[in-house]
């Protein structure tokens, strides 16, 4: 199910809560505004929705052109095969892990707490993570809607990159296996590492696009939600268990602009909110001399 926190469709709420027939005294000048395009929603979440914190408005948003798009690999190109909570406890022992648990609901950044120990104690630690890690390419396999999502973005001519914590040697196989390259594509050997806004602004560079043009798709808020949202980017939650929605994560201040549970639903969530009509270059720049689009 694709639920749309930023924008909700205008027709998904009882005419009571909608702020503009609400007030009688905007009927006139109602009567002269041209009438909403299909595709234009209201900032009004309904209290049924999780992360409905956001505030309510009027204002009629203009679909905001999407120029790339930016993938988390593990969980979310790649279906989850890691046991993070196996990996975590033989890294910090049950004792440790269930007390740092307890002091992070929205999960344990093993890779940041690791930093501060010895050089040694660090060693066996990415020993251990290595180890789970490889069990991990050993059972690689893509994500359903994956290569869907890619083709659709292709044919848009929409950018995709890939950012993870996992190793570079992990992202070169995942190319390899699957045939579907990402690009710029970044792992944990470029500092600093996500939840740090910095592996994303260096694709929006590298890119030459502004942040609030691309959109940050992945299974993690601390990590991935994060990570988009300290650069500016839009946010994509995947949450295909559904795990997101319990009482654990009601609190929690990072909220995603957007969460689907399959990447299959972000085609639609895309189309229903995004302007991803490539830009026309200058006609003189047709004749030959490269591709008559510039959404690259
Ligand atoms: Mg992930």
């Amino acid at each position: 199910m694709m639920i749309h926190l930023d924008h909700p469709p205008k027709s998904t709420y009882p005419q009571t809560l909608n702020p503009i027939n609400s007030i009688p005294k905007l009927s006139f000048l109602r009567s002269l505004m041209p009438p909403f395009p299909s595709n234009t929603f209201l900032r009004l979440p309904p209290k049924s929705l999780p992360f409905s914190h956001l505030p309510m408005s009027a204002v009629a948003a203009k679909p905001r052109r999407l120029r790339g798009v930016v993938f988390d690999m593990d969980g979310t190109l790649t279906v989850p095969v890691i046991d993070f909570a196996a990996m975590y406890k033989a890294v910090l022992g049950d004792d440790e892990y269930k007390r740092i648990r307890a002091e992070n609901p929205s999960g344990i950044d093993i890779l940041h707490h690791i930093e501060k120990w010895s050089p040694d104690k660090q060693r066996e630690a990415y020993h251990i993570i290595a180890d789970f890690e490889k069990q991990g390419i050993d059972r690689l396999q893509i994500m359903p809607g994956a290569a869907e999502l890619c083709g659709f973005l292709d044919a848009k001519k929409i950018r995709r990159g890939l950012i993870t914590r996992n190793v570079n040697e992990a992202v070169d196989l995942f190319h390899q296996r699957f045939g579907m390259m990402f690009s710029p594509a970044l792992s944990r050997e470029f500092r600093p590492y996500k939840p740090n806004p910095a592996p994303l602004l260096h694709i929006c560079s590298t890119w030459d696009v502004q942040p609030n043009e691309v959109m940050m798709v992945g299974d993690s808020i601390k990590d991935d939600v994060a990570c988009g949202k300290q650069a500016g980017a839009v946010t994509c939650l995947l949450d295909e268990k559904g795990r997101y929605g319990s009482q654990d994560f009601a609190n929690l201040d990072l909220k995603p602009d957007f969460k689907v549970s399959s990447l299959n639903e972000v085609h639609s969530l895309l189309k229903s909110n995004f302007d991803l009509t490539p830009r026309v270059q200058n006609p003189d720049s047709t004749s030959g001399r490269g591709p008559p689009f510039d959404n690259l």
